[in-house]
């Protein structure tokens, strides 16, 4: 209830900041780490830029590199609990390419990520609430690429085009999308590793192709009060975005020029429906892009926005970590 009334009074949306550490490569090169954590505590950041000045940004959490899963997951966790007293909730992970964006949402088998511990946390709740509530949980797992959706849990997901519907009530839904029910977490993995691997197809390079799509975990919760009768369906959408660099412009041609302004498409759009929500402007242009027009229904209203900006400490990467900065701060 507190976290609640704390969420109205500050808006629905958070954005929080994690630095990955400096490679040892990196180090190694002499390149200097240009970001500074002195008021890390204070959500605040500060960068170095050229002539030693300072720029200052505020967020609602800064994470130095020391920070680990658990400590990010322990800030995003109220927001999930949310979801099963049938609330709309999306997660973002925003960022240059090699910033953390995957290491942040999917983790490893040893160090896993928001969406694992998401899933791992529903079920919990949902144990402890049993009495009361009962729950079914199913995930979707999706990839947005070139403006076209793929159903990553598809037998064939390379060969089916997805599109989306509007139902009556104006919620979307993409008829044919595979929803796999999840009865327990030791289920989880697999299917999220399914998931993951169903990205490689039809792609030669696979870091490639993921650093330019957008990768989405879809978590569906069905909520039956026991005592009332009441039911609640909610969604928990979890995004690893493309990532959010300029390529050079000698580098785009062709394909590679059509998947850049798609790219840039879809973040800007991302961006512009979030700063329209929290500007709380009478339109917001969902339709601009295929991934907000998708998370239309979890996006506005009363559903809660967490966003990720992940950036590098390296000096190589400040004028990236700069312009990811300032997305993060318009948005906010
Ligand atoms: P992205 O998905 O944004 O392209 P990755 O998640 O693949 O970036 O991260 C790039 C590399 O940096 C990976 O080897 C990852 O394990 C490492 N890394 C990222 N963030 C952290 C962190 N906070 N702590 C330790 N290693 C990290
Ligand atoms: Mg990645």
């Amino acid at each position: 209830i507190l976290y609640n009334q704390m969420q109205e009074a500050k808006g629905n949306i958070r954005v929080f900041c994690r630095c990955r550490p400096l490679r040892k490569e990196e180090s190694l090169a002499g390149h200097a780490t240009v970001v500074k954590f002195d008021a890390a505590k204070d959500g605040e950041l500060g960068i170095l830029t050229s002539g030693s000045t300072k720029k200052i940004f505020r967020f609602d959490r800064v994470y130095t590199p020391e920070d680990d899963q658990v400590d990010v997951f322990a800030d995003a966790s109220p927001m999930i609990t949310s979801v099963l007293d049938g609330y709309n909730v999306c997660i973002f992970a925003y960022g240059q390419t090699g910033t953390g964006k995957t290491f942040t949402m999917e983790g490893s088998e040893t160090n896993r990520g928001v969406n694992y511990r998401t899933l791992e946390q529903l079920f919990k709740t949902a144990e402890e609430r049993k009495e009361i509530f009962t729950y079914g949980i199913s995930v979707s797992v999706l990839e947005v690429y070139n403006e076209q959706i793929r159903d990553l849990l598809a037998a064939s997901p390379t060969s089916k085009r997805l599109e989306m519907r509007q139902a009556p009530e104006g919620a979307h839904h993409i008829p044919g999308i595979v929803e796999a029910k999840v009865e327990s977490i030791k289920e989880v993995w697999n299917v999220l590793q399914a998931g993951s691997s169903a990205r490689a197809v039809g792609s030669n390079n696979v870091n490639e192709h993921s650093s330019r799509s957008h990768c989405i975990l879809c978590i569906m919760v069905k909520a039956k009060n026991l005592i009332t009768g009441e039911s609640t369906v909610s969604k928990l959408w979890l995004v690893d975005l493309a990532g959010s660099e300029r390529l050079a412009k000698t580098e785009v041609q062709g394909e590679r020029l059509q998947e850049a302004q798609n790219i840039n498409r879809s973040l800007s759009a991302l961006g512009d429906v979030i700063s329209a929500l929290a500007t709380k402007k009478s339109h917001i242009p969902y339709r601009n892009s295929k991934l907000t027009h998708l998370l239309q229904d979890s996006l506005g209203g009363d559903a809660k926005t967490l966003m990720f900006v992940q950036i590098s400490p390296s000096e190589q990467d400040v004028s990236e970590t700069l312009s990811s900065l300032n997305f993060a701060t318009r948005v906010r």
